[in-house]
């Protein structure tokens, strides 16, 4: 097994003399600057006037502006969304690092892409936790923590890794487990997750469930509590104890249903085209989209979101949930994802 690394392997104190700038306080970035601080560590936030940084003053951190906050730190944590970054940083962070600091993300897009060019002189890491940030607060609160990948891309300090892992640990991801990855792996693994599996896969195999009950004639409700509302039990018992344990509670019909029918839905023409996805992730092709869907301002992002969000699935969902007071929708919902 891959080595995992817990809070007594870590060394922190190479991280306690260092001042580190969390660069946005969205999701990742609250939660990152609120740990570090409550970890022991100096921590300023970068931002610009608005909703983040009146949020930020309130919670009682240092705020200044991207400029300012990099200039004055040793640890540059970039948590803007990933689609700004790139400006920002020629903008306002690359101006204002020295040689010597580091330069960090929570997600590889950016420096895998070739989007942000680090210059020589700095370290560059990343360390990702595995969860939304606001679990990896709440979890942090707990006494808990949301485990979290690292890598480094870029050495020229010779304590890269050091200062990355006493990164996590302060985040908290020491008290889950921490496994090093690369840049390279760390984005083409996130993206093929939520696009094929996680967010992508579910919404589409959600959707052909609900539509291919309601085309046979049957009540919209039900079909919706079928194949939406329950998938969260299912998920539940997988992330406890593995598709084992999700089969050990459900019946032995449904599991008999399970083997015989989920390869037929699901069967190697689907993992073709789960390659083709991750083909795409890896020639950059599907970055390239991306990129320039964001320099055109979004038409096709805008046009699809509209249209998602008339399905009868999400209609009949509304009204359900309505009247289901305890299937609250979580302050931040927006971000509660796994995915990223
Ligand atoms: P959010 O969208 O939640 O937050 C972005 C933050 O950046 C906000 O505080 C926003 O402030 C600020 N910001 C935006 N534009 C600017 C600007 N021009 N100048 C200054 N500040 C600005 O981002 P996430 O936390 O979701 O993502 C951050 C990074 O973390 C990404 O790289 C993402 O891939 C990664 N990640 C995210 C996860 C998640 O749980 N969401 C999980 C793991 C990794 P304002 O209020 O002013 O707009
Ligand atoms: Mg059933
Ligand atoms: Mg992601």
């Amino acid at each position: 097994m891959t080595k995992v690394l817990y809070n007594n392997n870590i060394q922190e104190e190479v991280l306690k003399t260092k001042k580190i700038a969390i660069i946005g306080y969205g999701s990742q970035g609250h939660a990152h600057a609120l740990n570090l601080k409550e970890s022991g560590f100096n921590v300023v936030v970068g931002l610009r006037p608005g909703k983040s940084w009146d949020k930020a003053v309130q919670d009682g951190v240092d705020v200044q502006t991207v400029a300012e906050a990099t200039a004055q730190a040793d640890v540059v944590m970039v948590l803007l969304p990933d689609e700004s970054q790139p400006k920002i940083y020629e903008e306002s962070i690359k101006p204002n690092l020295q040689p010597g600091n580091a330069l960090a993300f929570a997600h590889g897009f950016n420096i895998h892409f070739n989007q942000v060019v680090p210059p020589e002189g700095v370290d560059v890491f990343l360390v990702a936790p595995k969860g939304p940030g606001h679990l990896v607060r709440r979890t942090f609160e707990e006494g808990a923590g949301v485990p979290a990948l690292y890598a480094v891309y870029q050495d020229a300090t010779g304590k890269a890794k050091d200062v990355a892992l006493a990164y996590a640990k302060g985040v908290g991801a020491g008290r889950a487990g921490i496994l090093e990855t690369s840049f390279q792996e760390e984005t083409e693994t996130d993206l093929f997750g939520e696009q094929a599996v996680l967010c992508g896969g579910l919404t589409s195999l959600v959707k052909a469930g609900f539509e291919t009950l309601t085309e046979a004639g049957y009540q919209p409700e039900v079909a919706y509590f079928e194949c939406l509302h329950e998938l969260k039990l299912i998920v539940d018992l997988m992330y406890e104890g593995g598709l084992e344990g999700m089969r050990y509670s459900i019946s032995d019909t449904a599991q008999w249903g399970d083997f015989v029918s989920g390869p037929r839905v699901v069967n190697e023409e689907t993992k073709a085209r789960m390659k083709e996805v991750l083909h795409d992730i890896q020639t950059g092709d599907f970055a390239k989209g991306w990129i320039l869907e964001n320099q055109v301002n979004r038409p096709q992002f805008t046009a699809i979101n509209a249209k998602e969000n008339t399905h009868q699935i999400e209609k009949v969902g509304r009204e359900l949930r309505e009247l289901m007071p305890f299937v609250k929708k979580q302050q931040n919902s927006k971000k509660e994802v796994v995915a990223n």
